[in-house]
């Protein structure tokens, strides 16, 4: 099978007439037709095989993947997704593995009406490229510079499940079977958070998905907003799934190493958000509407840098290092 025998047969899909895709695969340029009035949102990001994902991985939650992490910017911008690009480096023709690739791909893809509208393939080493586009009414963006002094900080969904899979592979944490597979689903199969983000336009002062980390990420806000933060780290690490639900497991692990699953985890595609405290109401309307869980676990201050404590607001003595590829 040849280069363009592979693209027609598993990835050249015709555009949906009257959508924001008005010329998908086929042609030297994809044509994109946002509705008036609206701004296009961007975003791309790569998987390399051994640095992203383990090469072990089913194909299927690869593909899954490879375009979760992108709906999941697309997700802390508030933006509705319309299509996306794959940039494709594969070592060998693996019919079996392009097959389980795609098939996860699109079922994502086709969940939330997002379409292939090209790409590129080459053969080299295992790498995946995906870029989405999205649209979001002018002006209306979640960015990462709007939070004040005052806000709460708020998180969707779960955290630190990813990270624990991630360190049961490593062998630096033991646990049982069951804990491992509901973990390992987090870490391969992320949830983009898409509808909680539209949810959140005008409630929402800022947001950021977590990709690298809550610490990590959380700061990115703090920064751009130029303000700081109060965390509370034990109600962060109630929202550990593997941790949760009276199953005896929240005793696998000491405080310590549950606190740095959440806060410091990677991989979890939630969003962090701050939202007004006089918007509580509004925030928990988005996350209902979303079916979407949100959990209030800190509130933003003027003074800057980020102050972790635990739930009786004493002091959390403890390093939190998110991931940083060059670090
Ligand atoms: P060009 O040489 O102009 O870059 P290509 O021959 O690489 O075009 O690709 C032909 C068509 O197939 C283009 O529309 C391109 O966007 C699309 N395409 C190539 N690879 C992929 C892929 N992996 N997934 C989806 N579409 C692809
Ligand atoms: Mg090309």
């Amino acid at each position: 099978m040849g280069e363009f025998d592979l693209i027609a047969h598993y990835f050249a899909r015709p555009a949906r007439p009257g959508t924001g895709l008005a010329l998908g695969v086929g042609d030297d340029c994809a044509l994109l037709a946002p509705a008036p009035g609206m701004q296009l949102a961007v975003s791309t990001d790569m998987l390399v095989e051994g640095r992203h994902f383990l090469s072990t991985v089913d194909p299927a939650r690869l593909g899954h993947k490879a375009l979760a992490v992108n709906l999941s910017d697309l997700a802390a911008a508030g933006a509705k997704p319309l299509a996306f690009t794959l940039a494709l480096s594969l070592p060998a023709v693996d019919e079996a593995w392009l097959a389980g690739f795609a098939r996860g791909l699109f079922a994502l893809a086709d969940a939330h009406g997002c379409q292939v509208a090209g790409g590129d393939t080459t053969k080299g080493p295992l790498n995946i490229c995906i870029t989405v586009f999205g649209e979001v009414p002018a002006g209306a963006a979640l960015l990462r510079s709007g939070a004040r002094p005052g806000d709460d900080v708020w998180v969707s969904g779960t955290l630190g499940d990813a990270r624990l899979a991630l360190e049961i592979f490593r062998g630096t944490l033991d646990a049982p079977a069951e804990v491992f597979a509901a973990a390992r689903a987090r870490m391969e199969q992320p949830t983009p958070r898409v509808a909680l983000g539209q949810a959140l336009r005008g409630v929402a002062t800022s947001a950021v998905d977590i990709s690298d980390g809550l610490v990590g990420d959380l700061g990115h806000i703090l920064r751009a907003s130029g303000v700081g933060a109060t965390l509370d780290a034990d109600a962060a690490t109630d929202l550990i799934a593997a941790r949760a639900g009276g199953t005896g497991a929240a005793a696998l692990f000491d405080p310590q190493t549950w606190r740095t699953l959440a806060l410091a985890g990677g991989d979890d595609y939630e969003l962090a958000f701050t939202a007004p405290a006089d918007r509580r109401a509004a925030v928990e309307a988005a996350g209902r509407a979303s079916a979407t869980p949100v959990a209030r676990i800190g509130r933003i201050e003027a003074e800057a840098g980020l102050r972790i404590v635990d739930r009786a607001g004493r002091p959390v003595d403890q390093r939190f290092a998110s991931f940083d590829h060059f670090g």
